[in-house]
């Protein structure tokens, strides 16, 4: 009987289990599995904000895929997937030939999100790839470096903008916080000359979420240095920094560096190949196939899922990601032993949620509601991010790329 043909689109957490599940459930001749991806690593999407500040270096972030995948299981082409065609089964990328497939995985990810506001494409940064958040962290330090190389001192290149206080804005101030005095002594700057705002539009940091963690993470980021504008929207953004907007009040904050952490979205990619989505993400079935297509999975922020409890969609996170993961290689390995019978619905298990101020504090709620706050969330959190290498790639990864250093 002919193998079928496997294809997995991204390597981020969805795309990289999925294959990783597979290699461990599938005899080599069941299927012939390839797994597509535009770098020849994976990188954590949940260390990217470090990696922006300057805290841990990139290649702590990445992971190279050959260190986890089998050659002999799972086919790695290192390319950038352009468009797909779910009528005629096919794959688009950008070098290689197109590639047919008899099941597709589509875990292509996240984008930011800028909501047509003017100017954030052309001048702000933004907090998603390796790539990206090289640039910041380069970017922010010539910033520092030129400041004393000016007659006049400018105050803007020593001014960092934050877009968003949502978890991934509120990480990257913990960080910011961290590396500034680093940067001061570094470039022989007075701290006190560098600002850090953090401009968000809804009445309170981390809408949605626990108050009184919300304050714990405020207090403690402003003892730090940093000034939030709660209540306050980013309308546009200029080479020379952004305009806000709070009660019909207008106001300008010059810098020079602008970093847009306001939201995320699903790959383009996802709506350009015809696939019905809101904002690149589907609205997938309960075992994550995509509506009229039995063939095609979709795991990660470019699925959308319903939590009917509240009615809402679950908030895009790797904890899901993952999960979803392990529900679509069991899924697909049914299909491939023709048990269609077998097929499981995915059910998250939401373990909770943790956020990191920095190096050494933190905090969240887990399992249920416990709360945790400083050096307890802190170390949580390592552990939260030692399990899942240990998942990836068992003890060896989490001795290269963990993190170990608890305190
Ligand atoms: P992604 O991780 O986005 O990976 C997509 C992959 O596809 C990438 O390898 C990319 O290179 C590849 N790709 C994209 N386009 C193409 C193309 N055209 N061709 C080929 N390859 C392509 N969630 C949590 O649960 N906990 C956290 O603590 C947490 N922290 C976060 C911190 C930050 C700073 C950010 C930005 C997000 C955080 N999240 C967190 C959210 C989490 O990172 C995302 O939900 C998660 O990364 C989604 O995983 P994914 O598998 O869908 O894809
Ligand atoms: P988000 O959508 O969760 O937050 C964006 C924030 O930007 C919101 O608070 C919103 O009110 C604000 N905003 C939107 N438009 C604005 C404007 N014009 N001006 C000022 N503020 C504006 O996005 P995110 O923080 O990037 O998170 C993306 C996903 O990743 C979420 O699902 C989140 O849960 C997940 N994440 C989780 C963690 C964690 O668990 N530790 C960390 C980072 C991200």
């Amino acid at each position: 009987m002919k193998r079928p043909n496997v294809v997995i689109l991204g390597a981020g957490y969805g795309g990289i289990m999925t294959a990783v599940n597979l290699q461990k459930t599938l005899g080599v001749n069941e299927a012939n599995i390839t797994l597509v991806n535009k770098h020849n690593y994976h990188y954590q999407s949940t260390w990217l904000h470090e990696g922006a500040a300057g805290t841990l270096h990139h290649d702590k972030i990445r992971i190279p895929i050959n260190d986890v995948i089998q050659p002999s299981k799972v086919n790695f082409i290192k390319d950038t997937v352009v468009e797909i065609k779910p009528q005629e089964k096919t794959v688009i990328l950008e070098k290689g030939e197109p590639l047919s497939y008899d099941y597709l995985v589509i875990g292509l990810g996240f984008e930011s999100e800028t909501f047509g506001i003017k100017g954030l494409k052309e001048y702000a940064y933004s907090i998603t790839s390796i790539n990206s958040v090289r640039l910041i962290r380069e970017h922010i330090e010539v910033c520092f470096a030129q400041y004393n190389n000016e007659v006049e001192k400018r105050e803007e290149l020593l001014t960092i903008v934050v877009g968003g206080a949502g978890f991934t804005g509120i990480e990257f101030l913990g960080e910011l916080a961290n590396r500034i005095p680093e940067l001061c002594d570094e470039y022989d700057i007075d701290r006190k000359k560098v600002r850090v705002v953090c401009v968000e539009a809804a009445p309170t940091a981390l809408p949605g979420f626990n108050q009184a963690l919300v304050e714990y993470a405020m207090n403690h980021l402003e003892q730090r240095g940093v000034e939030f504008k709660i209540g306050t929207a980013i309308k546009e953004c200029t080479p020379d920094g952004i305009i806000v907007s709070k009660d019909e009040v207008v106001e300008e904050i010059k810098a020079a560096t602008v970093v847009w952490a306001a939201g995320v979205r699903g790959n383009s990619i996802v709506e350009k190949s015809g696939f019905e989505a809101m904002r690149g993400r589907v609205k997938v079935q309960p075992d994550l196939r995509a509506p009229g297509y039995d063939e095609v999975f979709i795991v990660g922020d470019c699925a959308l899922l319903i939590n009917e409890e509240i009615n809402r969609p679950y908030p895009p996170t790797a904890q899901i990601a993952i999960q979803m993961a392990d529900t679509c290689a069991a899924n697909l390995a049914a299909l491939i032993r023709g048990k269609e019978g077998e097929l499981k619905a995915f059910v998250p298990d939401i373990k909770g949620t943790v956020c990191s101020l920095g190096h050494d504090d933190a905090m969240g709620v887990v399992f249920g509601n416990h709360q945790l706050y400083g050096t307890q969330a802190s170390i949580m959190k390592k552990m939260i991010d030692n399990r899942y290498l240990w998942k990836l790639g068992g003890l060896s990864l989490v001795l290269k790329k963990g993190k170990l250093n608890f305190f």
